[in-house]
């Protein structure tokens, strides 16, 4: 069994692009800059967005973090986004979700313009992605595709199975793994919570990806011997021997899957640092863009 490190893949790819920001500014050109918007005083949204502020600044872009109190207008919201969309200095922004229930997610993702849409969640991105034309890729299935990229593992003609059908994760995740691409080529099966004999479903998985959102719920029962796993789950528990209080597990019970695996990504340390990678893959690029 090996495991996907996506903090040491992420870190990689950082360095790359650090590389890459220091032959611009040499140009004489500036270092991409992101921004992002960060709604409420919710732990977990805090944790990543000031993990992405701080990646940007690790590899010399620039970065702008606006904070709004919970209670924050959606119109106030709408504004701000407009502001950002027409500013030159920006290259990409990302409203970290979730948002509020008083604010509607879909309208904000629309009022993103497509080319500062470094999250890649915009109808528009998305159906380039599904035609396989040039786009911001969702940074979450973009992050796992680099890792097969760069583990090299072989995707054509595998059977993958992913679990949970969400817009910004098991959606994408499901087209990118089916387009005539390397890595992709596989026979996708999108499961979700009304597929019936999912424990079946999942046992004919060469590359098994749960995105769930329920902690703990693939065990070792719903895996095949040699199996890819990726975990996408993120969940904070209870854990009083942490100075937080609290430790990172995933949708997969990683200590009894992963004898089973030929490979298998942690949480922490697996999925998560590789959405930032591509967060950054794609403000680069957004700022790349500008200059040819
Ligand atoms: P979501 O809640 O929007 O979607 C969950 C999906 O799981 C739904 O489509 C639902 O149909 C499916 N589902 C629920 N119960 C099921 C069941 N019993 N059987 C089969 N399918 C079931 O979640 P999301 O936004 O896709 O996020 C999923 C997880 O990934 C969460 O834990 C989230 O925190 C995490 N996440 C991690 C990253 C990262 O960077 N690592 C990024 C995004 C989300």
């Amino acid at each position: 069994m090996e495991i996907l490190d996506g903090k040491n893949t992420s870190l990689k790819i950082q360095n790359e692009l650090s590389n890459k920001v220091k032959s611009l500014v040499d140009k004489g050109f500036k270092p991409p800059h992101l921004a992002a918007i960060l709604v409420g005083d919710d732990g977990a949204s805090r944790t990543y967005v000031e993990a992405k502020v701080k990646a940007c600044k690790r590899i010399g872009f620039l970065s702008t973090l606006i904070k709004y109190k919970n209670n924050v207008s959606e119109d106030i919201l709408l504004k701000k986004i407009k502001e950002l969309n027409e500013d030159d200095q920006i290259d990409g922004f990302i409203v970290q979700l979730p948002l509020p229930a008083h604010i509607d997610d879909t309208k904000i993702t629309l009022s993103i313009a497509p080319n500062k849409d470094v999250d890649g969640f915009h109808p528009e991105n998305i159906g380039r992605m599904t035609l396989g034309l040039p786009t911001f890729l969702p940074a979450t299935p973009n992050g796992i595709m680099e890792l097969f990229d760069r583990y090299n593992i072989n995707t054509e003609g595998k059977n993958c199975v992913v679990i949970g059908r969400s817009s910004i994760v098991g959606t994408p995740m499901s087209i990118l793994m089916s387009r005539k691409s390397k890595p992709g080529n596989a026979t996708v099966t999108l499961a979700h919570s009304r597929t019936k004999d999912l424990k079946t479903i999942c046992k004919s998985a060469d590359i098994l990806i749960a995105a769930i959102g329920i902690p703990h719920f693939v065990g070792p029962d719903m895996v095949k011997d040699g199996a890819v796993v990726i975990d996408v789950g993120i969940h904070r528990i209870e854990d009083v021997s942490k100075k937080s209080g609290y430790r990172l597990i995933g949708d997969v019970i990683y200590e009894k899957v992963a004898e089973k695996c030929s490979y298998i990504s942690p949480v922490p340390g697996g999925v998560g640092p590789m959405t930032i990678a591509s967060l950054l893959i794609n403000t680069f690029k957004s700022a790349n863009e500008k200059r040819n």
